[in-house]
């Protein structure tokens, strides 16, 4: 298994440069111009990589349907840790993607032995927090949700244990049902094209959720029952398990084609509507016709006392729910970047990009771009000293969280059941 990047660890550190460089993952800046407006968590610097992005751009850019995609594993309370990809999700329903959030009650009864009734409270309080930040879309749990168990066992066709030892550690002591729960999430991800038929999908996560997304990408890759690609200046669409019939298709498709033993070279064609006319052909017999999904990832707000914020510590996160005396004390108690006295604070200034009260701030809770700057500047200079800073990301985070719990109860009546 490669280190650091175990999905269900619950503290790591994650080398973001390691994982461009090791995996493949594009840094933001290269698709951020393609989007009409720059969400903030992007302009912020807070979702850092992705996968094929630029599909995703084009089809916001271009009014073209896409799908935003993700899950969450309901094994505690949501909390702070969780409202990124949640911000993530309604921004891209807001740029016209269909939604679709699965609660990955399965996940959480096979990984975390969570009992299927305290899968169904978190999950109902997952969904109440996105209908508070505006989510539209559909929603479902993965364990009531028999299309998803199909697709699931077909994508488990597509996996093997050497993959899961691989990818994840598996270990002859890991228990099946965990190995049915990988099956299951890829499913998730292919779930909209599978439900509305082939579309850009991004999947927005952090950036440790990465097995899954490359894993998935190769499971659809393994269902398709076409390859194009470019060979010899031409295009050609090889079969990897397309019926005769299906070839045939391709081949009367485009006049000037050539059909060969299981393969069709087609001159003087462009590769995306060849590659968007093979997909409706594989559809027509059968197949998925899956687009490979993309993703988005994003880098990790910390606990207060650092390490990364993880339901199964509750020290670790701030609750949608905190008590005011216990929010205080998480806040007034953090870890900072200031200087060891107040003499060389103000002499050297602090390190707002080492602090969790600073990051709170950039990840959640200082509401507009010149707010934060301003923050930062005044903690360069010296101006602004920790205890004040603290008092005053205090208030802002008990603003936040008042006005969040009330549309929280204000939403609960969207949630079924
Ligand atoms: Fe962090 Fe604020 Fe102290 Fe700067 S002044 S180090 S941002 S707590």
């Amino acid at each position: 298994m490669q280190q650091g990047i175990n999905p269900w660890a619950s503290s790591q550190t994650v080398d973001v440069g390691k994982l461009f460089s090791e995996f493949g993952i594009e840094p933001m800046e290269n698709v951020v111009d393609r989007l009409p407006a720059v969400p903030s968590f992007m302009g912020r610097g807070i979702v850092v990589g992705h996968r094929d992005y630029g599909r995703i751009a084009d089809a916001i850019r271009n009014r073209m349907p896409f799908n935003v995609m993700t899950g969450f594993m309901p094994s505690g309370h949501p909390h702070l840790g969780h409202l990124m990809v949640m911000k993530e999700v309604v921004w891209h329903v807001q740029q016209g993607g269909q939604g679709y959030v699965a609660i990955a009650d399965r996940e959480a009864h096979a990984v975390r032995g969570i009992s299927w009734e305290k899968c169904r409270e978190f999950g109902r309080e997952y969904l109440a927090c996105l209908y508070a930040l505006g989510y539209e879309g559909k929603t479902y749990s993965q364990s009531e949700n028999n299309p998803l168990k199909d697709l699931a066992f077909e994508a488990a066709t597509k996996i093997n244990f050497s993959d899961l030892q691989a990818i994840y550690g598996f270990s002859q002591e890991t228990a099946l049902a965990h190995a049915m729960s990988v099956a299951t999430q890829v499913a998730d991800i292919l779930f909209p094209q599978a439900d509305c038929g082939p579309a850009p999908t991004v999947v927005p996560v952090g950036i440790d959720q990465d097995p899954h997304i490359r894993l998935t990408r190769d499971v659809a890759y393994k269902l398709r029952m076409f390859l194009v690609e470019v060979r010899d200046g031409c295009i050609s669409v090889r079969s990897k398990n397309a019926p005769e019939e299906a070839i045939d298709a391709v081949h009367r498709a485009f006049p000037g084609s050539t059909r060969y033993e299981g393969h069709v070279d087609i001159p003087g064609a462009s590769f995306a509507p060849v590659e968007e006319a093979v997909r409706l052909i594989e559809i027509d017999h059968g197949g998925f016709g899956f687009v490979a999904p993309s993703s988005t990832y994003h880098t990790f707000m910390p606990g207060l006392q650092g390490g990364k914020m993880s339901s199964s510590v509750p020290e670790s996160f701030i609750s949608f729910w905190e008590t005011e005396k216990d929010l205080k004390k998480k806040v007034m108690g953090a870890l900072t970047g200031g200087r060891m006295t107040l003499d060389e604070q103000k002499r050297l200034g602090g390190e707002p990009e080492k602090c969790p009260v600073y990051l709170l701030n950039l990840f959640h809770m200082a509401k507009d771009d010149a707010e934060l700057a301003e923050i930062s500047r005044r903690c360069r200079a010296g101006e602004l000293l920790c205890g004040t800073c603290k008092k005053e990301t205090l208030a802002r985070t008990q603003e936040f969280l008042r006005d969040f719990t009330e549309r929280i109860d204000e939403a609960k009546d969207l949630v079924e059941g």
